[in-house]
């Protein structure tokens, strides 16, 4: 036992080797190494391609075909630069020719890769070839300067391709790489014992180290990346797993629903609750009925009315002599929240108070006082409800609107010592299944399938670029109706780095243009809470007409009069915070509209765009979104607080995370503290992800 642990701390050093004593590396590529935060023999080990050159499908030019990836080894003939005028596009066209004919090689937009190729320089061009006319062409190919690769390659037709940095070129990172693996790739022991080897069919750990730089083919390399992927899969679902296990030995107090709770609940609302809300509130009900903490979220589109399901479990947790809490990811959704629940609560006795950054200190102590000797029911507020110095008389639930903004460390500081509250979140950006049932796998899930009654469609134009007059038209004959606009641009001000619209260059050009009839607001995340009140509150009561902002807006801003939308820069947003951008509009009895303005998108900018206007479905939005731009954009997986995964792809591994999700349930199952020596690796590589961001440090 001791030798083991000997030998495992030995391995640990060997791996933390300084880069620069690797060999082949040195003390001053280690100091360029240092930016790509590769500084140990481990860095460089776990540093895996970006991409591979296959070189295996070499043919003559002659011998090529269209549509797959094919390798020519030829002689550059001539390189040549012409730009074509007006659009500011250059193409560069590299000649090259082989026994059996010529080929062209393209690349627009790139002048300076002209100065990479000379006459007579020997190369091989890897690319899925075109037939132009008589010629086949290649648009921008990889490129590998033989006199270079040839004394590495021995051979191998599968060169793998790392993310460089200044100073380093290809060929030595992939010489630097290969002394790392040739020395140091059987030291890191192994993280699976070895029957999940068997079952899963996994490379050992050092096999598949040397498989992903060095593949032999095409089909090691993918049982190398099937291997880490698997891995990194499993490490996330272990600690998912065993977060959910935590939570299920959490002790709450139990908030049951009484039909006189249920009743005088019902009273208060001024209207039939749709089936999804039904459904959500019984599932609610339930949770919270029982020891152990809640822990539900809520999802539904904009406008699905979520806010109705939590006020419900709000006045359930009352109804038991209990405090509620209600955080909002903004102080203008707080105060929005408060006044829906002041209009509920006229005629009843509960207390409620708001608490945010622009809460003066007098107000803010007075509040405290009374929150702590439980005067005040419910609280709501931005994450100031979460500050030290707030303490509850007997929290029982914690509602949290928009959690994608919140991290899950700050959700674990409510919790009361013994006790947990009983925990809400709700969000509108939609979820795809894969994910719910993967990150957020230690919550339950409520689904508001429906909008309520009464709520008028939305639809959505591309403005394309010189249909703008048209477009400003046409929100000038909303505004003499009498409805209000908002105008959303990406950023606070012009910026000299990125060229997107900003709500500062916006809000000039229509003050003095094509708005300048209209009295107009400004809105942006730069300002103070009280500054952002005022001009939301002068919005709201009508006083201002129009409301340029940028996407603070986005959640939950509630304006029935506001009827038009036009979106700016929207190449910059994400389709599913599109979606609820829009969902501020169409909020009344007026049909929303919401305009998106093309300006200079891209082609892929404007695919995305016409999708979006095409669909009204959140989730599948959602789903598009995850698709094209993988899960970050969702909820950006840093405001959840979990790492981003390196190897593995939710949307396109969900098979293998499928088997994984399963394994890892069964093993928390027969070891929950992962205490097995033969789980001490998994355990391991779990705390050193996970640990800190789901709150697993009390583990074993
Ligand atoms: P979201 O899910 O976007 O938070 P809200 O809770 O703000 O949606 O509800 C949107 C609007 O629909 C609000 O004005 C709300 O009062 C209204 N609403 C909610 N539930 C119903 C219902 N069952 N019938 C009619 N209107 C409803
Ligand atoms: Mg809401």
């Amino acid at each position: 036992m001791e030798s083991a642990a000997r030998e495992t701390h030995d391995a640990k050093q060997v791996l933390l080797t300084p880069a620069a004593d690797v060999r082949g590396v040195g003390k001053y590529r280690a100091e360029l190494l240092d930016r790509l935060n590769l500084r140990t023999a481990s860095d460089l080990l776990f540093n895996f391609p970006r991409d591979y050159l296959d070189l295996s499908d070499e043919r003559l030019i002659a011998d090529l075909e269209e549509g797959q990836l094919q390798t020519v080894r030829g002689t550059v003939v001539e390189v040549s630069t012409s730009s074509k005028s007006g659009f500011g596009k250059s193409r560069v066209a590299v000649l090259i020719k082989d026994p059996s004919g010529h080929l062209r090689a393209t690349w627009f937009n790139q002048p300076f890769v002209s100065k990479r190729f000379h006459e007579g320089q020997a190369v091989l061009l890897t690319a899925k070839p075109r037939q132009r006319g008589l010629m086949w062409e290649m648009s921008h190919p990889l490129v590998t300067n033989l006199a270079e690769e040839e004394a590495i390659s021995d051979g191998r037709k599968m060169l793998p391709v790392y993310s460089l940095t200044e100073g380093i070129s290809q060929y030595y990172m992939r010489k630097m790489v290969e002394a790392a693996v040739a020395d140091f790739a059987t030291v890191p022991e192994e993280v699976f014992p070895d029957h999940l080897l068997k079952k899963y069919d996994l490379l050992p750990l050092s096999t598949a180290l040397q498989a992903i730089h060095q593949p032999q083919n095409q089909d090691v390399l993918q049982q190398a990346r099937r291997r880490f992927i698997f891995q990194e899969l499993f490490v996330m679902q272990l600690a998912v797993a065993i977060r959910r296990l935590q939570q299920r030995l959490e002790f709450a107090a139990e908030l049951p629903t009484t039909t006189k709770i249920d009743a005088r609940i019902r009273r208060l609302l001024p209207f039939e609750l749709t089936p999804s809300q039904e459904q959500a509130i019984a599932e609610v009900s339930a949770d919270m009925a029982l020891a152990r903490p809640m822990n539900r979220l809520l999802q539904g589109d904009v406008g699905s009315g979520k806010t109705m399901v939590a006020l419900y479990a709000m006045l359930v947790a009352i109804a038991n002599g209990k405090q509620a809490a209600l955080m909002a990811p903004t102080e203008i959704l707080a105060r929005q929240h408060a006044e829906t629940l002041s209009g509920l609560l006229t005629a009843s006795r509960v207390h409620f108070a708001v608490l945010a950054g622009g809460t003066s200190k007098a107000d803010r102590t007075r509040i405290l006082n009374d929150v702590a000797d439980g005067q005040i029911n419910v609280v709501l507020g931005t994450h100031a409800i979460i500050q030290d110095d707030v303490k509850f008389h007997d929290l029982g639930l914690i509602v949290i609107d928009e959690q994608h903004k919140f991290g899950v460390r700050q959700r674990a500081k409510l919790r009361q010592d013994d006790q947990s509250p009983h925990y809400l979140v709700m969000t509108a950006t939609p979820i795809p299944r894969t994910v719910t049932m993967t990150m957020f796998g230690d919550l339950d899930i409520s689904t508001l399938k429906e909008l309520p009654g009464g709520r008028q469609p939305i639809n959505t134009y591309l403005v394309e670029p010189g249909q703008e007059e048209r477009w400003w038209g046409f929100v000038r004959d909303r505004l003499r109706e009498g409805r209000q606009a908002f105008v959303v641009a990406p950023l606070v001000d012009e910026s000299n780095t990125v060229s997107a619209p900003s709500v500062a260059a916006a809000f000039e050009q229509l003050t003095n243009g094509e708005l300048e009839e209209y009295r107009m607001g400004l809105l942006h995340g730069r300002m103070s809470a009280a500054e952002k009140q005022e001009v939301m509150d002068r919005f709201r009561i009508g006083e201002t007409q129009v409301l340029v902002s940028t996407s603070v807006i986005e959640v939950g801003v509630d304006v029935p009069n506001a009827s038009v939308m036009s979106i700016v820069g929207a190449q910059r947003f994400g389709l599913a915070q599109l979606h609820q951008l829009r969902g501020r509009v169409g909020r009344g009895n007026h049909a929303g509209f919401c305009g998106v303005l093309l300006g200079d998108a891209d082609e892929k900018g404007r695919e995305r765009l016409e999708a979006f206007s095409k669909s009204t479905d959140g989730f599948e939005l959602a789903e598009l979104d995850f698709q094209l731009r993988g899960p970050g954009d969702l909820f950006g997986t840093q405001q959840h607080g979990l790492p981003p995964l390196r190897v593995a792809n939710l949307q396109r591994d969900r098979e293998l995370l499928e088997e994984a999700r399963q394994e890892a349930q069964t093993l928390v199952a027969s070891d929950p503290g992962l205490k097995h020596p033969d789980h001490a690796k998994l355990r391991r590589q779990m705390l050193l992800r996970y640990g800190k961001a789901l709150e697993l440090g009390d583990v074993g």
